[in-house]
């Protein structure tokens, strides 16, 4: 399986070229020549399996300069104890329609862990299939979940160093804590005035500097992504959607073969565009519900065809998803598109005036296969009392936005096909807010909150998120965005 640039780069380049260069030299993104399709049957023979087995038969047909056995091999290190739960991502059903399929059970309690305990080493793997001995520096702006687990993912491995930028106020306490607490050798954290688009344009603009390229090349190393623009970070999502759908087969919710929807938290459309793939492989997928929080954008998109960024940025108590420019939409763009000419033409339009519009063709692809909704701050909150007081289940800020806009959905169309909620956080990640929603005091430091929420709900934290407090500060640097680069070449070149 090959790979070529969204943007129309002539010419295409393995799985592995892929991975290691994250973003394609025209400044598009990798896709795949092709799906590998699945049939019933090959869905129905994934039923009888672990999430590793499941996880290596969907990745394989995409990893063409990998053999199986490397496949498995990766699957088994990825998930294995790092994780809390042998089912790695188990679903918890609430009733005969509906479950939440729980991506949280990595080291950092976010969803982010599915893919990037699995990117370090496809990355590395990659690196020796081509020969490169240069070393590699991952470069990450977060949103909050991704850089903690991106660090998570990269700490130590030989080899590799990672620099991660949140924007400074734009994370929760647990999130901050967990990164600037980040143990490693060959890691380091950095706030940026500014918010996440902010910091995501500062580091797609390092990404694209030659003159820093050049000096960073001089001293033996190469800038990498291990944001979802990246190819290696996408695969490894498709394979939960699988595993989601033969978890509800088993459970007896689906006949093999029966479509499912799936509700899905949304930012920077990487999860949901994961979904969609395994859709075009086989999947047998209904709609997918693309839930936003107040920066509702794709909200819009979707039920418009106009993706206008020209809009308050709202923070939020989802604040994973306060995102204005979703970068994996140019992956769909190009799918239904078929057209890089088009695709150009749309994110140059973006770039320079905030806002494209889609042909009515284009929209109705889209519409064939999504669905959208937002629900505001307060609307979660009042789902995660709902869920709580309900089912006895507790879950988190982003979780809620989806759970939300499902039933809201279900309503609005009398669409009751069985659906699953994907759940991206553990509720111990958001503390304060679910605290509130469930009517308990929630004004202290984020690490007492935890033992407070655990005493409330008679739940247990994730082991990671329960000793916060006793590790130290190694990080509190804070720059404006165009003091980024000089970080890098601090951190690379002097560090
Ligand atoms: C990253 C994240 C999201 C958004 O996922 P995208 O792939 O960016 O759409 C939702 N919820 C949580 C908890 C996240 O960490």
């Amino acid at each position: 399986m090959d790979y070529k640039s969204t943007r129309g780069e002539p010419g295409s380049v393995s799985a592995a070229e892929a991975i290691i260069r994250g973003l394609a030299p025209d400044g598009g993104l990798y896709v795949p020549e092709a799906f590998p399709q699945f049939s019933a049957e090959d869905i129905a023979a994934m039923c009888a399996l672990g999430y590793r087995e499941r996880a290596a038969r969907v990745m394989a047909p995409f990893l063409g300069d990998f053999t199986r056995e490397e496949v498995d091999g990766l699957c088994a290190a990825a998930y294995g104890d790092n994780f809390d739960s042998q089912d790695i991502a188990p679903v918890r059903f609430i009733d005969e329609l509906t479950g939440f399929l729980e991506l949280w059970h990595g080291p950092t309690s976010a969803f982010k862990d599915m893919a990037l305990q699995m990117l370090p080493r496809l990355l590395t793997a990659s690196l020796k299939k081509r020969g490169v001995e240069r070393g590699v520096c991952i470069l990450v702006a977060t949103s909050g979940d991704t850089g903690k687990a991106a660090l998570e993912g990269f700490a130590d491995v030989p080899g590799t160093r990672i620099m991660v930028f949140y924007p400074e106020g734009g994370v929760s306490d647990v999130q901050r804590l967990q990164m600037v607490t980040q143990r490693g050798e060959n890691v380091r954290v950095c706030a940026v005035e500014g918010n996440f688009d902010d910091a995501q344009s500062g580091v797609k603009s390092i990404f694209t500097d030659k003159a820093l390229a050049g000096e960073l090349a001089g001293r033996g190393w190469f800038l990498s992504s291990a944001n979802s623009i990246n190819w290696g970070r996408l695969l490894p999502q498709i394979a939960y959607y699988f595993s989601c759908y033969c978890d509800y087969v088993n459970a007896g919710l689906l006949i093999c073969g029966d479509a499912m929807n799936f509700c899905v938290p949304t930012g920077n459309f990487g999860n949901i565009l994961a979904g969609w793939i395994a859709k075009q492989m086989g999947l047998p997928v209904g709609k997918f519900i693309c839930a936003s929080n107040e920066n509702n954008v794709l909200t819009d998109f979707i039920n418009t065809g106009v993706y206008d960024r020209r809009r308050e940025f709202h923070l939020t108590n989802s604040p994973s998803m306060d995102i204005l420019v979703s970068s994996n939409l140019e992956r769909l763009l190009y799918f239904i598109s078929a057209d890089a000419g088009r695709v150009s033409g749309w994110m140059s339009q973006l770039a320079g005036c905030g806002r494209y519009e889609v042909d009515a063709e284009a929209l109705a692809a889209i519409q064939r296969d999504f669905a959208a909704g937002f629900c505001t701050g307060e609307g979660a909150c009042a789902e995660i009392a709902r869920v709580w007081a309900e089912h006895g289940y507790l879950i988190d800020t982003h979780t809620a936005v989806a759970g939300a806009v499902l039933a809201a959905y279900r309503c609005g169309t009398g669409d009751d096909t069985p659906a699953a909620v994907v759940s991206t956080a553990s509720p111990y990640k958001f503390c304060s807010s679910v605290l509130a929603s469930i009517g308990v005091n929630s004004a202290a430091p984020g690490n007492e909150l935890i033992a407070r929420l655990e005493k409330e709900t008679g739940t247990r934290a994730p082991a990671p998120l329960a000793n916060l407090d006793a590790r130290a500060v190694r990080f509190t640097g804070c720059v404006k965005p165009e003091a980024m680069r000089a970080g890098v070449e601090d951190f690379l070149c002097r560090g």
